[in-house]
């Protein structure tokens, strides 16, 4: 599946992507077999701890690729991989639950180590969702579609992360619904106005 070069260029890249204890996190949640989910030659696919959605699913990859900002064109079969999986999940969801849409993407600077892909419902209802950090994270360009980033490495051979500033801005944006123009005063008037944004 890999075309990456050598272990030993990842090695030096690798230092410069730092992630303390607490960011190894998803590995050691990979560590339990019963936080999983399902799993493939190329993936580990667990539920979010923290959901910021009813749905929330991570597909982790099994290379020891650190974050999506080390993802080169020689990834592009595995980010097809792990879309197409993401892909499946929402298909298996849909078919008992047809209430949900669905976002798979990634964080443009993601707070866990190992590449993992988002596959969330668009509802954001979560007693986990706690700030605006996490609002914006899933309902801003901050939160980049897997098919953006697998389409640029394919006709362009590579793709480009927002800056730091323009990730920062992203993240500390004022709330705004994601399904309607309503802009809330407040985290906790955006909870409740979700909820009329569910199907019945
Ligand atoms: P990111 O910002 O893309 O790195 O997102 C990391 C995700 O991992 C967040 O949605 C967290 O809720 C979730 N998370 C944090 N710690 C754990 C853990 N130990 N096991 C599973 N998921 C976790
Ligand atoms: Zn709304």
């Amino acid at each position: 599946m890999s075309k990456r070069k050598s272990s030993k260029d990842d090695n030096v890249q690798e230092k410069k992507v730092k992630f303390n204890h607490w960011s190894l996190g998803l590995l050691e949640t990979l560590n339990d077999p019963k936080n999983l989910v399902q799993e493939d030659s190329y993936t580990h696919v667990i539920k979010d701890k923290f959901p910021k959605a009813t749905y929330h699913y991570l597909v982790i990859s099994k290379q020891d690729i650190s974050s999506i900002s080390k993802v080169t064109k020689d990834d592009v079969d595995l980010l097809r991989h792990m879309e197409k999986v993401a892909k499946k999940i929402v298909q298996d969801v849909n078919n008992s639950d047809s209430t949900y849409q669905f976002k798979i993407g990634y964080h443009a600077q993601p707070s866990m180590a190992r590449l993992h892909l988002h596959v969330i419902s668009d509802d954001m209802i979560s007693p986990c969702l706690k700030t605006k950090k996490h609002w914006n994270s899933f309902t801003t360009d901050f939160f980049i579609p897997s098919e953006d980033i697998v389409k640029s490495l394919v006709n362009d051979g590579q793709f480009s992360l927002p800056s730091d500033q323009q990730c920062k801005n992203y993240l500390t944006q004022c709330l705004k619904c994601n399904k309607c123009d309503y802009v809330p005063k407040h985290l906790g008037d955006l909870k409740k106005h979700i909820l009329g944004h569910l199907k019945t």
